[in-house]
């Protein structure tokens, strides 16, 4: 017999073991009952004795019994009790190992001396196939798992710990681990179910490191403003020259307060929606245009041209308005922002496609200094900046892209960012066209 066709009949062996003991038990049940039935049916009809009615069904109760007991090397019988006899019965036959096979998480049972008897196929996944008939120990790659394993045999208490598989990426379980008394040929199985919580703890830490983030860059304008109030208060109270110094970075700092709620406001209106896709159709080189025309005066100042370069006619795509100019504008205001050096920004639109579909393609060029290789993935990651100090200097949140991004995300778009140190960068925008 080769491995695999061992490791099957083991499969094997082991669910007939659970569908043996269902079958037996429920067997037991319904036979005890039937002669309790029976007899007391006899007795009130005077058939028998009721004497001997109560001492036949003492003596049939023991025989099936021992019946019970002779087949199984099992002792007590705890939860082997159900709660409810009609689900007993209609899970018997293999169908509660086949639903157990279902499950989406891994489902272990091993017996009391550590053995596996049961893998469902997510579990195979996790521990691969063979497991059956294995130690734990040489099973599982996590020792804390395999001590709660090993307590739970030990004292039956119930566990629910968390584990770190560190490798070949690190992965966070939950699991449950839980014993079973004299269910089966063996008197104790313990029961391990696991949960993959690695996507849920990522998410907590984010939420921390964005709280925190977010409380950080609030304190320092906060921390400011209070520290010019005490001193517009004190020694500057009658020095109006030095008041209206403070008074302009007291409104510069309000500024920046005011700016950062927004966007904090923004992201999470946008992080709301994020599931529900938009259903207008978009006109893209006007809303293009019209954020262009808004920058002009500010481009002006830094003598910077913004052109738009679209083709006659080009599809609207399938969109929210104003969350698209929020995209445009956003880029635009970087470009300026960081890449003013280079005296030009080009809005570009054009027709693409991506896996076989129509999109539009916006592109937003500078040429200024660009922005570092290394830098690039991290761009959209929410406060994450190349230079903060020049950021804060330029009115700048750390969360423009993480918005853009979002809000890309919600339409089914692509971002991508190119950029060469020294060339400027480019940030374009795949989006899905409307349909007609
Ligand atoms: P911020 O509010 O700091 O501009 P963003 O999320 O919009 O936050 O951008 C994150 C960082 O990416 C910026 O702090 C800046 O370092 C860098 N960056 C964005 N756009 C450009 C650009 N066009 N040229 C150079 N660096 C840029």
């Amino acid at each position: 017999m080769t491995a695999t066709e061992e490791d099957g009949s083991r499969f094997a062996r082991g669910r007939a073991h659970l569908r043996d003991f269902a079958a037996r038990w429920t067997g037991t049940r319904t036979f005890v009952a039937s002669s309790a039935i029976l007899l007391l049916f006899l007795a009130v009809t005077g058939a028998l004795h009721p004497i001997a009615a109560i001492l036949s069904f003492f003596f049939l109760a023991g025989i099936s019994g021992a019946r019970f007991m002779a087949v199984g090397e099992t002792a007590p019988i705890r939860i082997g009790r159900s709660r409810n006899d009609e689900s007993a019965a209609a899970l018997s036959g293999g169908a509660a190992v086949a639903l157990l096979d279902r499950l989406p998480d891994p489902v272990l049972v091993v017996n009391g001396s550590g053995r596996v008897v049961y893998v469902n196929g997510a579990g195979e996944m996790l521990v691969g196939k063979g497991a059956f008939g294995r130690h734990v120990v040489t099973v599982l790659r996590s020792a804390p798992l395999v001590e709660a394993i090993n307590a739970v045999i030990g004292d039956d208490e119930t566990r629910t710990i968390e584990y770190t598989v560190p490798v070949p990426v690190q992965r966070n379980y939950s699991a449950f681990v839980s014993s079973v008394q004299g269910v089966g040929p063996a008197s104790k199985y313990i029961l391990v179910l696991l949960r993959d919580v690695t996507e849920s703890r990522r998410i907590e830490a984010m939420r921390a490191d964005f709280v925190a983030f977010a409380s950080h860059e609030l304190k320092t304008p906060l921390a400011s403003l209070s520290g010019f109030i005490d001193t517009l208060r004190g020694h500057a109270k009658d020095d109006p020259e030095a008041r209206d110094k403070f008074l302009a970075i007291m409104a510069d700092q309000a500024t920046r307060m005011r700016r950062l709620i927004e966007d904090l406001l923004s992201l999470s209106r946008i992080e709301l929606r994020e599931h529900v896709r938009p259903s207008d159709a978009v006109d893209l080189v006007g809303v293009a245009n019209d954020i262009a025309d808004g920058l002009e005066p500010l481009a002006d100042q830094y003598d910077v041209t913004i052109a738009v370069a679209a083709p006659a006619s080009l599809p609207e795509v399938l969109g929210d308005r104003d969350e698209l100019a929020q995209v445009v504008q956003n880029l635009a205001d970087n470009a300026l922002r960081y890449g003013r050096a280079g005296k030009r920004i080009d809005i570009s639109l054009s027709p693409d496609e991506k896996g076989g579909k129509p999109v539009v393609r916006l592109t937003v060029r500078d040429h200024g200094p660009g922005i570092p290789k290394e830098h690039i993935p991290r761009l959209t990651e929410r406060f994450y900046r190349v230079d903060a100090a020049a950021s804060r200097a330029r009115g700048g949140t750390g969360l423009g892209l993480a918005i853009v991004k979002h809000i890309v995300n919600r339409h089914e778009g692509t971002l991508s960012i190119e950029s060469e140190l020294g060339n400027g960068a480019a940030f374009s925008v795949l989006l899905p066209v409307a349909p007609q």
